[in-house]
């Protein structure tokens, strides 16, 4: 039986206006969103801010993670007009920083890393100015795929390790905790002054310990930004809430995270790995000496 949501979940009604209008423009240019294909809780919020965080590749993932509500299958060809289609979106939007994310497509290649670099180079040759975020997944390993995206220069390689070790067979059975650690390591060993960030979700059933175990192995391999934020059960059919946590045990961790030396932590019940992304790299950037050459 599924549990009522605790009180501290309450959420005002999202912006109708603001949110046909994103719909109207995403449907219109046939993009997708995580947004909305992963029943984000905080699409009023970004929508009515006029900011959302992209799915490029699709919206049918070759993998089959138990926590995600994105729809698992035989994804359909790339659309080769998709970044051309979200180049416009950036501008019509006016976004001066543009997460992008992906469905797992381990049907290509190279996992889609040449779409995500041509997405980035495209978003920087329209306008320099404007950021990008890079949330991907994990290529299998390939650290040739992952180079192809980190010499894209994105102004953040986001992947989230998402749980902890012991609860990936039932929660990401296709992943690997250590190749998904192993990825922010090399990221920063291609590209020293790459700003790292990851996600990781509670209330699956890890333990305190667990957590702040998983926090340090992401500071040992030099990750800057950590979101942490409550699991919710998309559907009867996805892998049970075990735990709600309570705010000030989030409150916790950003405290906890900023001690282990994290240049930006958000941790909240409501916290997803893209929500507010702008103004975590800000934190990141005041505390961070610049790297030379880097935007
Ligand atoms: S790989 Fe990503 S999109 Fe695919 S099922 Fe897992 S979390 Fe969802």
């Amino acid at each position: 039986m599924r549990q009522r949501l605790p009180p501290w979940f309450t959420k005002k009604m999202p912006e109708a206006a603001a949110m046909s209008r994103m719909e109207a423009l995403t449907r219109g240019l046939r993009l997708h969103t995580i947004c909305e294909s992963a029943l984000c809780p905080n699409q009023g919020d970004c929508f009515s801010q006029g900011t959302a965080t992209f799915l490029l590749l699709g919206n049918v993932c070759t993998r089959n993670c138990t926590f995600c509500a994105v729809a698992k299958g035989v994804p359909s060809p790339v659309d080769v007009e998709e970044l051309e289609h979200l180049a416009e979106a950036v501008v019509r939007l006016g976004l001066n920083y543009v997460v992008m994310t992906s469905v797992t497509r381990d049907d290509l290649p190279d996992g889609g890393a040449s779409h995500f670099a041509e997405a980035i180079a495209q978003i920087k040759h329209q306008n320099a100015a404007v950021m990008s975020e890079v949330l991907i997944p994990d290529f299998c390993g390939s650290l040739s795929s992952l180079r192809t995206v980190v010499e894209a220069q994105p102004s953040v390689t986001n992947h989230n390790v998402e749980t902890v070790p012991r609860l990936y067979p039932e929660v990401r059975p296709r992943a690997d905790f250590r190749r998904s650690l192993g990825l922010l390591r090399q990221a920063k060993e291609i590209d020293p002054g790459i700003v790292t960030k990851s996600g990781l979700m509670v209330g699956l059933g890890e333990t305190v310990e667990e957590l702040v175990w998983t926090m340090e192995q992401l500071r040992q391999v030099d990750c800057d930004l950590l979101t942490i934020g409550q699991y919710l059960q998309p559907s009867p059919h996805h892998h049970p809430v075990v735990r709600y946590v309570p705010p000030e045990e989030f409150r916790e961790y950003e405290v906890l995270g900023t001690a282990m030396g994290f240049s930006g932590v958000a941790s909240a019940p409501l916290v997803r790995s893209s929500f507010n992304a702008s103004q975590l790299y800000e934190k990141t950037l005041a505390r961070r000496q610049p790297v030379s050459g880097r935007s």
